[in-house]
């Protein structure tokens, strides 16, 4: 079935199956030697980072959904953008706080100011906490 699924979601394009150019694989190969992480990784986990940094070059906004470390540390050596799969699926909803990132002060979710009425700077958001369904 999921393998129906997955075929269906190629077909009508909401999915699409993508590897990504030599050159950009050689340098999350570099990065990963750099950060000691190369013999944790996987062939497929080189191609997943290497996917996602010729994204970003291109000045797309990927990000990598995984629970792995070393993918997750690579990600971070190379300036991609990584989630983990307990705050990204569907076992868990999270509760939004809102945050001032200069005095840290903090904001309901459903705060209508999108600035921090104390110091003006932008607010950003994280989870509260991790709620199981
Ligand atoms: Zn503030």
């Amino acid at each position: 079935m999921p393998w129906v699924r997955f075929n269906a979601a190629v077909e009508s394009k909401r999915l699409k199956v993508r590897t990504s150019r030599d050159v950009f694989f050689h340098e999350v190969k570099e990065a990963s030697k750099k950060v000691g992480d190369e013999r944790y990784l996987s062939e497929t986990d080189f191609q997943v980072l290497a996917l996602a940094l010729e994204l970003k070059r291109r000045g797309l906004y990927p990000m990598i959904v995984t629970d792995d470390y070393s993918i997750q540390n690579v990600a971070n050596q190379i300036g991609v953008d990584f989630t983990s799969l307990l705050t990204y699926g569907i076992k868990f909803r999270f509760n939004w706080i809102q945050y001032c990132p200069a005095c840290h002060r903090k904001y309901p979710p459903d705060h209508k100011l999108k600035v921090c009425k104390v110091c003006g700077t932008t607010l950003k958001r994280k989870p509260l906490r991790k709620t199981s369904l």
